[in-house]
Formats: structure tokens, sequence, C-alpha cells
């Protein structure tokens, strides 16, 4: 039995009053909430205040990014080193730092490695975007990111990665993949984490599903045989909604 997941990717929002307000309602709202794996990640600057405001919650805080060299001449950015003690987890390859941001597969890998090296858990994103959906290539598409990413990876460092599928036209779109399609593309996310470790090791790993998941369409989405989880953008920004979502996957949990 997979447990769980329910992270927030608050993006870059949040001044440090907000981020610190936004734990500490976080805080109460989940505390209800059982079974669970809850992750928060919010901006860099804010990670040392939310982690004290989270502490002893059982709400792990991840990081949204990293660089994957320890330290040196790049300025602005933020290593590995530097989370640890901070964080416990970093989302890795997000569509906005690849589409946006121009971040191709091969520096999502070095950075999936070094935050392995590190003891940081990797959240791995993946996912099509409309073109290449419409073309016929979703699936496709998806097996060569997984594959890119996970590159040099044994299976044991493959099982400590959480995967995120996120196809690119249903974030903050309000447009989330219904859940058939969402099934279908994890389904061939787990077929493809098999064929790159082990049966066991993908059959352990919780997939997160991400892409305008709301409280109206977590319950459904939460009852799909491979969507273990989501990654939540817009909606991690609002307490109540967020606790409704991890309400959603804690039945998965119980069933
Ligand atoms: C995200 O940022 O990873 C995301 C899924 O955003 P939203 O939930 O707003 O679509």
């Amino acid at each position: 039995m997979r447990t769980p997941m329910v992270a927030g990717n608050w993006k870059m929002n949040t001044t440090l009053a907000e981020a610190t307000a936004l734990a500490e309602e976080l805080r109460a709202a989940l505390s209800p909430v059982k079974g669970v794996g809850l992750l928060v990640c919010p901006p860099f600057v804010s990670l040392a205040t939310v982690s004290g405001a989270l502490a002893g919650s059982g709400i792990a805080v991840g990081a949204q990014n990293m660089h994957p060299e320890a330290k040196g001449a790049f300025t602005g950015e933020v290593s590995g080193p530097m989370l640890t003690g901070l964080a416990t987890h970093v989302i890795l390859g997000h569509s906005e730092r690849r589409h946006l941001l121009g971040e191709d597969d091969s520096l999502i890998a070095t950075k999936v490695r070094s935050a392995l090296g590190l003891g940081l858990t990797p959240v791995l994103c993946v996912g099509e975007t409309l073109v290449q959906r419409e073309s016929g290539k979703a699936e496709a598409v998806v097996a060569g990111q997984l594959a890119a990413g996970l590159a040099g990876l044994d299976a044991g460092a493959i099982g400590r990665v959480v995967v995120a599928y996120e196809p690119v036209w249903a974030i903050g779109t309000g447009r989330a993949a219904t859940p058939v399609i969402a099934q279908a593309m994890m389904g061939a996310v787990r077929y493809e984490l098999t064929r790159l470790s082990h049966v066991d090791t993908a059959q352990s790993m919780p997939l997160l599903y991400g892409g305008s998941v709301n409280p109206a369409n977590a319950a459904e989405l939460a009852a799909q045989e491979d969507i273990d989880g989501a990654l939540v953008g817009g909606a991690s920004l609002v307490a109540a909604q967020f606790a409704a979502i991890a309400t959603a996957f804690a039945a998965r949990a119980a069933r």
C-alpha cells in the first residue's frame, strides 16, 4: 500500500508575513488529516520561517528548485547544501522552469542526482504540452522526460524520487485532466518506471497528479488506481482548499 501524498507549490507567491500566516493556517487546517504525507514548498526566502512555523506538525517543507552545483559563481542561485536543514524535498523540472526558464532534461537530471546525493527527495515533474497531446505524443514525451530525468540512477535511487505528472495544459488553467486521462497517463508513468527500475520499486512509488486540482475534483482523481496524491499550485494558497484536497486523498489511505 502506497502512502498518499499531497504537496503544495506556492510558486512566486507570499511575502514573508503571508507565508508565515499561511503556514499557521495550514498547521491548524491539516491537523485532522491522517494517513497522508503532506508537503509545502514556499519561496526560498520563507523556507526558514515556514519550517519553524510547521516544526512538529508532520508537514514537510520543500524547495521549488535548486542549482545542481554545491557552491560557486552562480549569482542569484540556491544550492542543495543550502537547503539541507531547511527542506526535505525539492521540486525539479516543473513545467514553468522547463518552458519559461529553458531548463532541459539534462540539467534536470543533474539536479535530481545532486539532490539525491544530499539526501533531499526530488519531486520530479513531467508532462506534455497541448500541442504534444494533440499530435498523439503525450506518452512518448513523458516517457522521454522520465528516462532523461532519471538517467544514471539505479532502482534504489529511482525509488527515492517522487514523480509528479503535470500536463502543461492543465497547470494554472482551471482545466484539470479528466480522471480517465490522468489515470491513463499515470499508468503509463508507472509502466515506464517499471522499465527503468524494477516492478517492486515502481509499485512502491507514490505518483502525484498536478494541474488545476481543487476540492471539487480531488476525490475523483484520488479514486484512480495510479493517482496516489497531488501536486497543487493555486489551491495550496488557501488553507481550507488544500486541507480539503488532502482529506480527499486520505480516503485513499483508508481503502
Ligand atoms: C503546479 O504549480 O504544479 C500546479 C499544478 O498548479 P495549479 O494547481 O495551479 O494548476
